[in-house]
């Protein structure tokens, strides 16, 4: 036996291979270039890489170069020394459709097998050991050894019920902040007021790097939150691996999924974005691209007996629509976006192995029709949607793509904007009213408890875009959804509400306010700094929104991870183009400006950027997350974003004291 990679080299190793080297001199072994789950072991002392609770499903993986002329006959996975007897159908040997590359970027050899088993579990506490053997055609074998962790359960007190994360796209600390100074105010130094996410008894500071970056994108960002592992940037819910294919990744079992199995609880999305977007789907999809919209939202109702899946609602309406041309270009002309390009079917090992739907490609698919005749009520509208009365499932897409923004949908109900027109869908609810909506759906069969995410997702899209009025208005809706759902737990104190975010999204400053008394503020030379910022004030009105943001005086907010763009210093009456919009090409919405460095050039002066590209960027600090309810205590100190995972594990299956 050839160990390769092994962190010890052994007297066995170095006898063994020495009798190769005599018996061929020219001998290559086969080589293991990637176990999965990834663990750490060379490093001493560092954090074991891969935990999961008791039970919770993965996949096993490995990616074996044979010898040249050589292919790889059989292969076996041992825990802790015993070796695994898999299910029929759950293992599968793939060398075709393999990337070019190794992940160590060297080429991938000819043959080069990618070996599995699908669906693996641990109920016992611990450390365990992970082995794969690979056999090649002429005998020769090859070993790789890792680790994993399966993190215990204590049983302890009182468990929490139902779970809801509210998941502020992109809310750092300047965001909460600068949402609380303009909804509340500040006087004499102190905020005259608290947003509700303040009020939570118990805040922490989170890690929120991925696999393979310090800087998260949205994908990772929420799904480390939900299976306690790490993923590579715009994967979420598998392991990186060395195929082709973006929906054969090895799997990790979600949360919703790990308490439908296990407790019968049901899940419920709600955003603000498009349903198909990265933070939603990263609570229930498995893919290693973000941007399979198609097959994302195939397997939101193609799997809901796996996740439990009761609430979808939020934008995302052209991956629903049948695209019975499959046009990649221009628009079809009804809004639908669905491409079999996009589409996914399973390998066989997955769907034994998880019990997941086969796929399709199907761009025809009429996907609103599929729901509801698997018993959902379909929702379009605010209006709709209230009269959902008695709906016990729900689906709810109230525009082509991303919602429009809390700043153009309360400008549009004060009718002072036709901005939500201009996208065709002037009735869209607030994120406020959906999560109402959503908690009364969930609750009416509640035997078992649920797991809720609502995400406010534009505070990310519109700080990219440095739209800062936009986003600290969205801040402002997203703390209007976080009452609503303290308010449930507070009638429901079997509830655990989480208020976090996935990152930091462009390095949001509080920089100072408008020194001079009116508007237009054309040049740096109006950022009052320190005490001359004085308290800016801001008229709340009725609807619990800023009469207007354009006060005198008003707060200045500079970026840190910022694009080029021309600055006012005052709201935007138009929204920055949003590429995702699927008649973003046309009359009116092209009529929009394309980028921060397209938008006010005439009567803004230029801020240089420091980052490639059109948009400010995601950055690595920390973001604050706080909690209210059933074990929120466990939130406190630093910690990564995937301990959050076994902290609700213990929550929910063990209880806190
Ligand atoms: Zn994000």
């Amino acid at each position: 036996m050839i160990h390769r990679n092994n962190r010890h080299t052994s007297l066995t190793f170095l006898f063994a291979a020495a009798l190769s080297a005599l018996a061929s001199p020219s001998y290559a072994a086969p080589v293991i270039s990637r176990l999965t789950p990834p663990s750490n072991p060379l490093v001493d002392g560092a954090a074991t890489l891969a935990r999961f609770l008791p039970s919770q499903r993965f996949d096993l993986q490995a990616t074996v170069a044979p010898d040249a002329g050589a292919n790889i006959v059989s292969f076996s996975f041992a825990v802790d020394g015993m070796t695994l007897n898999p299910t029929v159908g759950t293992t599968a040997i793939v060398t075709s459709g393999l990337n070019s590359r190794l992940s160590d970027g060297s080429a991938t050899p000819a043959n080069t097998a990618v070996v599995s088993l699908r669906g693996y579990s641990n109920a016992k506490a611990g450390m365990h050991s992970l082995t794969v053997t690979a056999v090649q055609s002429d005998g020769q074998r090859v070993t790789r050894s890792g680790n994993f962790e399966v993190v215990g359960i204590t049983k302890q007190g009182k468990v929490a019920k139902n779970i809801i994360l509210l998941l502020g796209d992109g809310m750092g600390a300047a965001h909460r902040t600068a949402a609380r100074i303009m909804v509340k105010g500040y006087a004499q130094g102190k905020a005259q007021g608290r947003l509700a996410m303040d009020t939570f008894p118990y805040t922490g500071m989170v890690m929120t790097s991925s696999l393979n970056s310090i800087v998260t994108d949205s994908a990772p960002g929420m799904a480390n939150y939900v299976n306690g592992n790490k993923a590579n940037n715009n994967e979420e819910g598998v392991f990186p691996d060395d195929t082709v294919d973006t929906f054969d990744n090895p799997r990790i079992e979600y949360l919703s999924e790990y308490l439908h199995r296990l407790k019968g609880k049901s899940l419920g999305i709600v955003t603000t974005a498009d349903v198909f977007d990265a933070t939603p789907a990263a609570n229930a999809v498995h893919t290693s691209n973000r941007g399979n919209g198609t097959g994302i939202v195939d397997q939101y109702l193609d799997d809901r007996s796996l996740t439990g899946l009761k609430v979808l609602m939020g934008g995302g309406r052209k991956w629903f629509i049948p695209n019975s041309s499959d046009k990649t270009s221009p628009q079809a002309l009804n809004g639908s976006q669905r491409r079999a390009s996009t589409d996914y079917v399973l390998p066989a090992d997955i769907v034994a192995g998880w019990g997941a739907a086969p796929g399709a490609k199907d761009p025809g698919r009429d996907l609103i029709a599929d729901f509801t005749n698997a018993g959902y009520a379909y929702v379009s509208d605010r209006a709709s949607m209230d009269a959902a009365g008695t709906a016990d499932k729900l689906l709810g897409l109230f525009s082509y793509s991303n919602m429009n923004v809390a700043f153009d949908k309360i400008n549009k109900r004060r009718g002072n904007s036709t901005i939500v027109d201009e996208f065709g869908f002037p009735d869209q609810p607030m994120l406020d009213e959906m999560a109402d909506k959503a908690l009364k759906v969930l609750a009416r069969n509640n035997r078992n408890g649920f797991y809720l995410m609502i995400e406010g997702a534009s505070i990310d899209k519109q700080a990219h875009l440095m739209d800062t009025d936009r986003w600290i208005e969205e801040t402002i809706e997203f703390d209007r959804a976080v009452k609503v759902a303290q308010d449930f737990a507070t009638a429901h104190p079997d509830t655990l509400v989480i208020v976090a975010a996935d990152h930091e999204c462009a390095g949001a400053a509080i920089i100072g306010a408008a020194a001079a008394v009116m508007p237009p503020y054309p040049s740096t030379a109006t950022v009052a700094t320190y005490e001359a910022a004085r308290f800016p004030h801001y008229t709340i009105v009725g609807d619990g929104y800023p009469q207007t943001t354009d006060v005198p005086g008003r707060m200045l907010i500079g970026y840190g991870a910022n694009a080029d763009r021309y600055e006012t210093w005052l709201s935007n009456d138009q929204p920055t183009q949003d590429s995702q919009q699927p008649f973003i090409g046309t009359p009116p919405l092209s009529a929009h400006p394309r980028s921060p460095a397209l938008r006010n050039v005439s009567n803004g002066f230029l801020i240089t950027g420091q980052v490639p590209g059109q948009q400010a960027v995601h950055t690595a600090s920390d973001v604050p997350l706080s909690a209210f309810g059933r074990g929120a205590s466990l939130f406190t100190g630093v910690f990564d974003n995937t301990d959050v995972f076994f902290k609700i594990g213990q929550i929910v299956l063990g209880g806190v004291k």
